[in-house]
């Protein structure tokens, strides 16, 4: 029988959080793994916004999502983690003294030290609640925008009030022709910020709206909204339509692995661990008071996590590793 080949660290989830823990271990000189059940690298970013504009990571006034992973991957790759793609961990079993073993769709690992960046676990879109939406799909309805291009010269109807909804709008104004954007609410769960540079430009902001249904027969040729505080309708003259209406996400597996979770996340301490010795959690995963679920956050637990996941590891070495301008990159 081959010896088992344990491996420092194994991150679940290759996001901007488990891409940044990669180069955080192998800054430590861990070997790592990198198990990802989606395809491609860079979790939520790559999957549903890649060409957004991001503000709000230290260090970039503004970077596109998929440059975002790329700088990444690059930066994390220097130690050459070794990646898993399209491989969901189902099983976590503490095999030994500092030994654990995971058992995925396509085999086992072991690992000395598990770190858990799965975000919000598994997650779909959630739906248009109207009969004809299944119809549209991918032909003009759309619930995240990949390629900025697909949508040169459309007129566009979003739907939603949140964060996505309004960046969506920012973002889309190079492109399209026109953007109404509708809400149910006057209120935005959005950055201040950009739901003022939303409101000053072009884009129609219909609030206390909502979608009555979609016309057309093969493709969008408009969507009848209506006022949910007088009844009042209207027929807008639409090609396209971005509903962003957040998610809905379970944690699937994870969620028998015997973690202390809070609600659909993970508990942490201050140094990252989970209620269960080497295990450790960051990003959006990751519940603690106070906390705020962003990339540039995340990166702060990543390097919180794997620091101290080094000292437990080794515990001769310290949770301190040093400056990286010290160190020699491989
Ligand atoms: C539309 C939109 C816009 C956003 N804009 C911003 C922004 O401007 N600034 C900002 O800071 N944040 C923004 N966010 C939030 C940001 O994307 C998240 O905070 C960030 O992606 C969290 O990174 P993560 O690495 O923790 O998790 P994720 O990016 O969610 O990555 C987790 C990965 O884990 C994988 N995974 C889950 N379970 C398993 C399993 N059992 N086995 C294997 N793999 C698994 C998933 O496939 C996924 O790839 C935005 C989010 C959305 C939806």
């Amino acid at each position: 029988m081959a010896p088992k080949d344990v491996y420092d660290v194994t991150i679940i989830g290759g996001g901007p959080v488990g891409l940044y823990a990669a180069y955080y271990a192998g800054f430590r000189a861990l070997r790592v793994k990198i198990i990802d059940s989606l395809a491609e690298l860079g979790g939520q970013v790559t999957a549903l916004y890649p060409e957004k504009m991001i503000r709000d990571v230290a260090g970039f006034p503004g970077i596109l999502g998929k440059d975002l992973v790329r700088n990444l991957a690059e930066q994390a790759f220097q130690y050459k983690p070794v990646i898993g793609l399209s491989e969901q961990v189902q099983e976590l079993t503490v095999t030994g003294d500092k030994e654990i073993r995971l058992l995925t769709d396509k085999g086992e690992h072991f690992t000395r030290v598990v770190l858990i960046t799965a975000g919000i676990g598994m997650f779909t879109p959630r739906k248009l609640p109207l009969p004809e939406a299944d119809r549209f799909e991918g032909k003009g309805l759309f619930y995240w925008v990949k390629h900025l291009e697909e949508f040169r010269g459309k007129r566009i109807l979003v739907v939603g009030g949140g964060d996505s909804a309004v960046d969506w709008v920012l973002g889309l104004l190079s492109v399209a022709k026109e953007i109404t954007l509708v809400h149910r609410r006057d209120v935005f769960r959005a950055h201040e910020d950009s739901v003022r540079k939303m409101m000053d430009s072009s884009a129609r902001i219909k609030t206390f709206h909502e979608v009555k249904s979609i016309l057309g027969r093969d493709a969008i040729t408009g969507a009848v909204i209506f006022n949910n505080k007088t009844g009042q309708e209207e027929t807008v003259s639409v090609d396209t339509v971005v509903a962003c209406l957040g998610f809905l996400a379970t944690l699937g597996p994870l969620e028998t692995w015997g973690l202390e979770l809070d609600g659909r996340s993970v508990k942490v301490n201050f140094r990252m661990e989970t209620n269960r010795p080497g295990i450790y959690a960051a990003g959006d995963m990751a519940s603690y008071p106070g906390k705020v679920k962003l990339i540039a956050t995340g990166f702060g637990e990543a390097a919180t996590a794997v620091n101290n996941a080094a000292a437990y590891i080794n515990p001769k070495s310290t949770v301190f590793p040093g400056h990286s301008t010290e160190k020699k990159q491989s």
